[in-house]
């Protein structure tokens, strides 16, 4: 089964990330951008801008995107469950058990939103073509995320 979900960038192609390592959140710009050459290399791990720690692509999920990728996992497959279960006690001809199976489903997590201008745009000076934002109250060097080398704002 394959379920899609797709988590919102802002109005400058930026996703929400969170390091795997300490938790920050930054965001990195989904998909190459214009400036990125032809032979740029397919990368699977990241560096953490903040703390300069690596990570394989799909370490970087935020607390939120985690509660919306499982919220919709549950929506697809609780109604297969109910319909599995249910056929499993109502399709015996003749028999004596009668019962309803059902999930209680909650509300869930709210929709994802956002933000353009909550964070700052930056680039490294060695991967520039794969820009970043980070909180705009940090101050200490920052990492590449390609390359994990220090750079100072
Ligand atoms: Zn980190
Ligand atoms: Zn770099």
């Amino acid at each position: 089964m394959e379920i899609e979900i797709e988590l919102p960038l802002d109005g400058h192609g930026f996703l929400r990330r969170q390091c795997p390592h300490r938790e920050r959140e930054f965001k990195w710009h989904e998909g190459p951008t214009e400036e990125a050459p032809a032979d740029a290399p397919n990368v699977q791990e990241y560096y953490c801008p903040y703390c300069g720690q690596v990570a394989g692509d799909d370490q970087w999920f935020t607390d939120d995107q985690v509660e919306v990728i499982q919220a919709a996992v549950v929506d697809e497959v609780s109604p297969q469950i109910e319909s599995m279960l249910g056929d499993a006690f109502t399709s015996k001809p003749g028999g004596l058990i009668q019962t309803s199976v059902s999930f209680e489903r909650t509300a869930g997590p709210a929709p994802l939103v956002e933000p353009d201008d909550d964070m700052v745009a930056v680039a490294s000076p060695c991967h520039g073509y794969e820009p970043i934002k980070v909180a705009s109250q940090w101050n200490d060097p920052l990492h590449c995320l390609i390359c994990g080398s220090p750079f100072a704002l």
